[in-house]
């Protein structure tokens, strides 16, 4: 049986020594099979020569003519200029870095044939520093059979020597050593090549080629790797799903009292969705394996509730419960929440951030490890070593999208009570798309709140230069004495948060100088949190009439009479931040109004954003929008960017693959061998998650 190509280390082809070896190894080329699957990222047609005549600027293209004259111009910078003459034109080509020798070789007369990207130069069409060699009328240089491929490259490492790489590696897949890991049975009725053939052709496609398909990314052969790629991620996922399945969990059937009693003090009854999804998380927590769970909803769907309720049946069934928010803020706003809901039932609930030090901090640690406290909410404070949990059932994380995989897997392993993990219910801040819950969270299952609760009035944006500052000032003094509530957001460049309290600050003197008449409030991130508290509270009691914030309170503040939010620089933000924070008003009866004051001119893309904050207040089809635009390593945060490389696949244009990518895989649990290898050929050895 012939090796297969995984097993072929890259040095064992012609001309890699220890240099080459290590430039391989920095683009992630171990073997020959990293090496086939280190595909193209666009192509040259080198298999024709062009009339000069016919070639536009921005062609990329072999033309062949005669040297007419080479000189040297002494412009503005100097250089070598040679025009060339075939029998349908003539054009320059402009060389800035030359020797003598490059110089005397080109003269009138000789002919020879270049590449490069023509363009338009001082005096007609000309490339600059092409290709070129030179060719005798009567020895015929054959033009290449192949387009040719232009690989993804690392410095000091050409193009030439990729192409002779694969070329070589090329010979070795012909003699049949890749081998084919969809099996045969999963392989009926669809419409792409096989691999070998897939491979073989992405790395040198014959000449009639569509090019245009190619250059898209949708020709059957990339579509073909495409799936086999998107599979082999959903198969990781999976992978790690069983793996944490196969663990036991304890079953909190819960008795329902508790739940009862919650119920009947909450001050509104659960809209059918919050009841749909609680049940379905209920079921799960009555399995005796880890509940992997996601819940979707937009903001304001009342998550929370739907939080609690799973967080009750945890303590009905004797044991705790964490609840994890990205923030403190957030996570502060958890704690009052729970500790209003809970506290009067008897359960005592716990808190811990980061900034909690000294006794306090003992003092929870405390009731954490002797079990007193039966609920637990925090920030990633709660998943430190000195954190000692005394019989966690459920894990609750409100995740807004900033824990990646490797997280989740974490803080699975941190609930571990002995042998039994702990369930794990997560919840994001806004919808995800549908492509990503398809791929991203392939390890979850997933249930979505699509209803929000009754009495809400969609919001009324605006979208306002910044010139138009002085009319915004008016017309939030008019709201105000219409006894509305307002908040002024800033923002800034968001790393810099310094900065953004800075113009906060300037932002709130200023609204008091220019409205005399009103009460005036400012929060902003660095402010201790019992100041804060006490500015929201002032707030929430209208106490004051406009609140000057940072984008701090994009999470956490619910203040049901506040109906006006004034963005500034709302291009700075991303959709997904600017629905966050639109979704703070709107919360009453009375109609709300979301102002976006941008700072001219705007970028295409910023204009597209604000569009779609105009048109729409639907969260999800917000994400989706926020996807096309961002692409999902934005979307998903940086932490989760690694997880979504993809070297051939793209989730935006496969998106039509992934429906079946999900059949497939569930299929191929009967192909356990497979499906192993497949990831690794993806995926290499580092990401394998199911070892974390
Ligand atoms: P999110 O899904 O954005 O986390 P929250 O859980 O913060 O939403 O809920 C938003 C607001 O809606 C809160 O003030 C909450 O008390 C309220 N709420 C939640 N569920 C209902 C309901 N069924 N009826 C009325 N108000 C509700
Ligand atoms: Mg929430």
């Amino acid at each position: 049986m012939t090796a297969t190509l995984a097993d072929i280390p890259v040095s064992e082809l012609k001309g890699v020594g220890a240099a080459l070896e290590k430039k391989l190894h920095n683009l992630g080329i171990q073997n020959l099979q990293d090496l086939l699957f280190h595909l193209p990222l666009r192509y040259q047609d080198r298999t024709r020569i062009i009339p000069i005549g016919s070639l536009r600027p921005g062609d990329e293209s072999v033309i062949e003519g005669e040297v007419k004259v080479a000189d040297i111009s002494k412009g503005r910078r100097r250089s070598l200029l040679c025009r060339i003459q075939d029998g349908t034109g003539t054009m320059t080509l402009r060389f800035f870095h030359f020797s003598a020798a490059q110089k005397n070789n080109l003269k009138p007369g000789i002919r020879i044939r270049c590449f490069g990207e023509t363009r338009t130069g001082p005096s007609g069409l000309e490339i600059v520093h092409p290709e070129y060699k030179r060719v005798d009328s009567d020895d015929l240089v054959p033009v290449e059979e192949h387009l040719t491929p232009v690989y993804p490259t690392t410095e000091g490492l050409h193009q030439g020597r990729l192409r002779a790489l694969t070329e070589q590696a090329l010979a070795y897949l012909k003699r049949g050593a890749l081998q084919e890991l969809v099996p045969e049975a999963l392989r009926e009725n669809w419409q792409f090549p096989g691999l070998v053939d897939a491979v073989a052709y992405l790395h040198r496609p014959p000449v009639d080629a569509d090019q245009h398909l190619l250059l898209e990314g949708l020709h059957p052969a990339q579509r073909r790797l495409a799936f086999e790629e998107l599979l082999a991620h959903h198969l990781s996922l999976l992978k790690l799903r069983q793996k944490t399945r196969k663990k036991g969990a304890p079953e909190l059937s819960g008795s329902g009292e508790l739940k009862q009693q919650f119920l009947d003090q909450l001050p509104f009854p659960l809209t059918g969705a919050q009841q749909r999804v609680s049940e379905e998380v209920s079921q799960d927590l009555a399995l005796a394996f880890p509940m992997l769970r996601l819940v979707q909803g937009d903001v304001g769907s009342g998550k929370t509730v739907v939080a609690a309720l799973a967080a009750i049946q945890s303590v009905e069934s004797g044991l705790q419960a964490a609840v994890m928010a990205p923030t403190e803020i957030l996570a502060e706003q958890h704690f009052i929440n729970f500790t209003n809901w809970l506290e009067p039932l008897g359960v005592k609930v716990a808190w811990l951030a980061g900034k909690l030090k000294g006794k306090q901090r003992q003092a929870q640690l405390e009731a954490i490890r002797s079990g007193e406290a039966r609920v637990v909410v925090g920030t990633h404070a709660l998943f430190q070593e000195e954190v000692v949990f005394s019989d966690l059932g459920l894990v609750v994380i409100d995740e807004q999208h900033r824990f990646g995989v490797h997280q989740r897997l974490s803080l699975r392993e941190k609930g571990r009570n002995g042998e039994l993990a702990p369930h794990q219910l997560i919840m994001t801040a806004t919808p995800i798309p549908r492509t990503l819950t398809m791929s991203a969270y392939a390890d979850l299952d997933c249930s979505i709140i699509d209803e929000l609760p009754p009495g809400r009035t969609p919001v009324n944006t605006v979208v306002i230069a910044d010139s138009r500052r002085e009319e915004v000032m008016q017309r939030v003094r008019s709201a105000c004495a219409e006894k509305r509530q307002v908040y002024w957001v800033c923002t800034l460049i968001e790393e810099s948060e310094a900065l953004q309290c800075q113009a906060a600050e300037v932002t709130a003197e200023e609204l008091k100088q220019a409205l005399p008449e009103l009460r005036v409030g400012l929060v902003h991130g660095r402010m201790k949190p019992a100041e804060k508290a006490e500015i929201m509270q002032q707030f929430k009691s209208a106490e004051l009439d406009l609140l000057v914030a940072t984008t701090v309170i994009e999470v956490g503040v619910d203040v049901p009479n506040a109906s006006v939010m004034i963005i500034e620089n709302p291009e700075r933000l991303g959709l997904a931040q600017l629905h966050q924070l639109r979704g703070r008003v709107g919360r009453g009866s009375v109609e709300s109004f979301c102002v976006l004051m941008y700072h001219a001119p705007l970028s295409n893309q910023g204009r597209e954003r604000l569009t779609v904050m105009r048109e729409t207040t639907d969260g999800f089809r917000i994400a989706e929008k926020d996807l096309e635009l961002r692409g999902p390593g934005e979307v998903l945060g940086t932490r989760q960017t690694g997880v979504m490389q993809f070297k051939m696949a793209d989730l935006q244009r496969d998106s039509d693959l992934l429906t079946r990518v999900k059949t497939v895989a569930g299929q191929m649990e009967q192909w356990p061998d497979h499906a192993e290898s497949l990831v690794q050929r993806w995926l290499g050895r580092g990401e394998d998650y199911g070892n974390v």
